[in-house]
């Protein structure tokens, strides 16, 4: 009982060791998957990001040296190209009309065309870039791209290009950017839509797990429970089909335990040489039959001469004559009654008939043996039994029943064999 006790207490049900089997690799690879593909991600995007202003920048300074022709130069708040005023910022509100680009063009390092406005929506135009900005790309000619750019209190990211007049002399910059906050609510979108859809997934393999798992471990109960059965000693319990038809371990298991409870039912049920019941069941299926109402009548019956038999053709002989006369007799009470060898040469039958339908069977199987010939080793072996029967009186007890059914089969010994004493 203690120790009952204490392996429960260890005892974890097998749900949750498959539930956790199954569900700690999906757990471990969905955060691997969705932690890389998230940083792939933003790399990928960031790039792409790069790669937009990159081309922005070129495309608007191409437009401006193809389309018009001479040197820039700032005249009384103007700029010109040559001869031409190109303080004009049409073009650049149409680029961000299209692509949410912010696109400005520096004189020197100050604004003068720009799309860009601070956090009160006031123009960008006449402020100044960065000292960062102004070093890298009016000092030393280089193009500058930062992802954390602070243009007039709004973050952008942005990429910077010198603008050069034909003497090489760099004279202002063009900067392309998109704000931070446009750039990060694509990404977040993208980054959304990629965990919703791996959380899917991982919802749909832990419900699909689960559902085998359950499956597997409901059937796993019911061997458990037949087996739980068995050992509180029920033999008469079957195995649900359902686990028989499983054709995987669980269905050879289930197949297993089912022929481990029938050859258990026989060994402890039946006599291993005849088969027939032996003598432990036969008192258990008398007692039943007693609990119940029909009638039944008992024979109790012995081979005449048995020793003889032994001694004369051999003990292999003998069992042979055993086997053989079990089959008759079983042939005899199939389908009225059941038959048990209780002990040796001695038999018990029962038939569920009443005394007198039980006695014309008791006489024919008389008549069968005494006929029949039990052929051992080419030699022909002739037996007749003696049989005694009990009055069929319901008011008694069976064991009583049984001790009148093996007197008169004494009486049948003593009155010279081969005969059948009727109690009556
Ligand atoms: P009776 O007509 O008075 O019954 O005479 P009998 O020889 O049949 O009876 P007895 O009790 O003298 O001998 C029974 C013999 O049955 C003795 C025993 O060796 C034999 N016997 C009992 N069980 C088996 C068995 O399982 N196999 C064989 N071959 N012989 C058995
Ligand atoms: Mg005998
Ligand atoms: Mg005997």
């Amino acid at each position: 009982m203690i120790r009952d006790k204490k392996n429960k207490k260890k005892e974890k049900s097998i749900r949750t060791k498959l539930i956790t089997m199954v569900l700690l690799p999906i757990v471990v690879l969905s955060v691997m998957i969705i932690s890389i593909g998230m940083i792939l991600l933003y790399h990928f995007y960031t790039q792409s990001i790069r790669n937009e202003l990159t081309a922005a920048t070129n495309i608007v300074l191409d437009c401006l040296n193809l389309t018009v022709r001479g040197d820039y130069a700032y005249e009384s708040g103007m700029l010109m190209k040559g001869d031409l005023n190109i303080t004009d910022s049409t073009m650049l509100y149409r680029v961000k009309e299209k692509s949410q680009i912010d696109i400005t063009i520096f004189w020197q390092d100050t604004r003068i065309l720009s799309t860009v406005s601070n956090q009160y929506g006031v123009s960008a135009v006449g402020t100044k870039a960065s000292n960062d900005v102004v070093e890298a790309v009016l000092e030393k000619g280089e193009c500058y791209y930062s992802t954390s750019l602070d243009v007039n209190g709004v973050p952008y990211i942005g990429y910077y290009m010198p603008v050069e007049n034909s003497d090489h002399t760099i004279v202002g910059m063009i900067f392309a950017g998109k704000q931070k906050d446009v750039v990060y609510r694509g990404i977040r979108t993208v980054l959304l839509w990629f965990l919703v859809l791996s959380g899917a997934a991982g919802v749909v393999a832990v419900i699909i797990s689960s559902v085998y798992s359950n499956r597997m471990v409901s059937d796993i109960n019911i061997i458990n429970r037949f087996l739980k059965t068995i050992s509180e000693g029920d033999l008469t319990v079957n195995l649900d089909k359902k686990i028989s038809d499983r054709n995987d371990e669980l269905g050879r298991i289930g197949e297993y335990a089912s022929r481990m409870r029938t050859d258990l039912k026989k060994l402890i049920e039946r006599d291993p040489l005849t088969s027939l019941y032996n003598r432990r069941s036969c008192n258990n299926k008398l007692k039943v039959l007693e609990s119940g109402k029909s009638e039944f009548t008992i024979i109790m019956c012995d081979i005449d001469w048995f020793k003889k038999i032994n001694d004369t053709y051999g003990h292999d002989a003998g069992d042979y004559v055993l086997v053989t006369l079990s089959g008759l007799i079983r042939e005899n009470v199939k389908d009225c009654g059941f038959a048990s060898r209780w002990g040796g040469e001695e038999f018990l039958l029962v038939y569920q008939l009443k005394h007198d339908a039980a006695i014309q069977k008791v006489q024919q199987i008389q008549q069968r043996i005494r006929d029949y010939d039990f052929t051992y080793e080419d030699k022909t072996i002739k037996v007749t039994m003696t049989f005694g029967a009990e009055t069929g009186d319901s008011s008694s007890t069976y064991e009583k029943r049984i001790l009148t059914a093996d007197g008169n089969l004494y009486v049948g010994k003593n009155n010279g064999r081969d005969q059948i004493v009727d109690g009556r």
